[in-house]
């Protein structure tokens, strides 16, 4: 297919509008990533770019449906992907918007230990995680919960797993939202949901979640990195998991109410993985009353993890639970409300944010004090075997793309692609090789998650840098590696 791509600068390309798009796609690659991408365009597995166009023809989308580096692609929308629509113009809620993994995220956990600290005793670490964090396919935790009590998960989020007993008051004011949505609504949740979910709460999940035990083996910005409490040598801890089975099950759930609504209203969609319905519309105002309950459980879930992370560093080295403190938590597939400046115009919008972060710049009332003044973290995983970042967004990037960057390296193979091509037991070898322990509750989790499965996480991180969205706080490099 030819494609009118444009220029717009070295690391910004454009696709203006045709055919039913409303607004133009942008995408944040350079001339090589662009070419990838497009060369991937005959596989029907990688149309990340007929995605985002798709996208781009939905109603009430505003400015352009953007696509940041790590693009790949998704459900309907691509993964790496941003949307914000207006509720004037008609602007729509969907599922494949927001992804099944309802505020699936990451929370880095920042110690007062040294890499030196860790010396020796790694495998014990990893032994003791593997022992204490629940993980893989359909595990549960040891919290047992009632109707009721989930009930209250789905309304307090973080808040209610402090309220239980784990972790600390203090980490919540280093959640975004502070771990609770207030809109959330328990009741327009299903029965099966909720029950999926009763011995889901405090477990890890499979394949992509992980608990990682890292260094800090840079540092780029002196003055951010004082603010986020991170120093050379450091020891920090990045946890990544989502709503688990619940958050799957309201994306079942709303699939075909979406796509009746999607009928009741006429909406024509390019897809039908993007049914939709008016963000205005009782159908639209449900299925967000569900997400934002769904996401009330992603942060109860990460919540009851950095506790077990710190029951792990007790148990396995007595350091503490005070030394492990909550740098920030931020999520990647979301949908909110936000107010942004669009030619010039305070607009409310509701952002779509899909297998992309958050990124908010200098001053926003949204962002703890502490970091007020440099702006909000942005949590990069890159692979089990390669750096992760930690970013800070910028004002460029509120302008740009809603205060919106990468959420990692993206997908460069599909998990059938890398199953083929990296036997667990080889990777697992290869990383012991580079000092990197990994501890899997299943091989093919190891497989599809296996370093070359992803892109280069250096060159993803350097578009959106130099693209001016993002900057460099920190690159942190694996010590452990606890999979799904
Ligand atoms: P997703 O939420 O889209 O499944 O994954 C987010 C990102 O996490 C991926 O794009 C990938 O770069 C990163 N990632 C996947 N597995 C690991 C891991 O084991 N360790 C780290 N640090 N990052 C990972
Ligand atoms: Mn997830
Ligand atoms: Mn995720």
């Amino acid at each position: 297919r030819a494609l009118h791509v444009r220029k717009i600068h070295e690391y910004l390309f454009e696709i203006p509008p045709h055919g039913k798009m409303r607004v133009p796609a942008r995408l944040y690659l350079d001339e090589r990533s662009l070419r990838e991408l497009m060369e991937n365009q005959s596989s029907e597995e990688w149309n990340a770019l007929k995605q985002l166009e798709n996208v781009a023809c939905l109603p009430g989308i505003v400015k352009a449906a953007m696509a940041m580096a790590d693009v790949h692609p998704g459900y309907g929308f691509p993964i790496g992907g941003v949307a914000a629509f207006d509720p004037k113009d008609g602007g729509v809620i969907s599922v494949a918007g927001v992804g099944f993994d309802i505020n699936c995220g990451v929370r880095c956990l920042r110690t007062h230990l040294t890499r030196r600290d860790l010396t020796g005793k790694e495998e014990k670490l990893a032994d003791t995680m593997f022992e204490v964090i629940p993980a893989g396919l359909g595990s549960t935790g040891e919290l047992k919960l009632s109707t009721k009590e989930i009930d209250r998960v789905l309304r307090e989020g973080a808040r209610y797993a402090v309220r239980l007993g784990y972790g600390r008051e203090d980490d919540l004011e280093y959640i975004e939202e502070h771990g609770c949505l207030s809109d959330a609504d328990p009741s327009v949740v299903s029965h099966t949901a909720k029950q999926r979910q009763m011995a889901q709460v405090g477990t890890l999940g499979s394949g992509n979640h992980y608990v990682e035990v890292q260094v800090v083996d840079q540092i780029y910005n002196a003055r951010a990195a004082e603010a986020f409490g991170l120093e050379l040598g450091q020891i920090v801890i990045m946890l990544h998991t989502g709503s688990r089975a619940l958050g799957h099950q309201i994306g079942t759930d709303y699939l075909p109410f979406l796509e009746k609504a999607t009928r009741k209203y006429g909406i024509e969609v390019p897809d039908r993985e993007l049914v939709c319905a008016p963000i205005e519309s009782p159908e639209g105002q449900q299925y967000f009353r569900a997400v934002m309950a769904g996401a009330n459980c992603a942060f109860a879930n990460r919540q009851v993890l950095a506790h077990l992370v710190r029951q792990a560093f007790w148990k396995a080295l007595r350091v503490p639970d005070t030394a492990i403190e909550t740098l920030y938590e931020v999520a990647h597939n979301t949908v909110k409300w936000e107010v942004h400046e669009v030619n010039g115009e305070r607009r409310r919008l509701l952002v779509h944010r899909k297998g992309s972060t958050r990124a908010f710049g200098p001053g926003r009332p949204e962002l703890p004090e502490r970091y007020r003044a440099v702006g909000q973290p942005v949590l990069v995983g890159g692979t089990m075997g390669t750096a992760s970042y930690i970013l800070v967004g910028t004002e460029q990037g509120m302008r740009e793309t809603f205060g919106t960057a990468l959420h990692g390296a993206g997908r460069a193979k599909s998990r059938r692609q890398a199953k083929r091509q990296y036997p667990a037991e080889r990777i697992i070898e290869e990383l012991r090789k580079q000092g990197i322990i990994v501890r899997a509750h299943g091989k093919a989790s190891i497989s599809e998650e296996a370093p070359g499965a992803y892109k280069d996480v250096e060159h993803v991180v350097e578009v959106m840098c130099n693209a001016g969205i993002v900057a460099r706080v920190a690159r942190l490099r694996p010590i452990v590696c606890l999979k799904g």
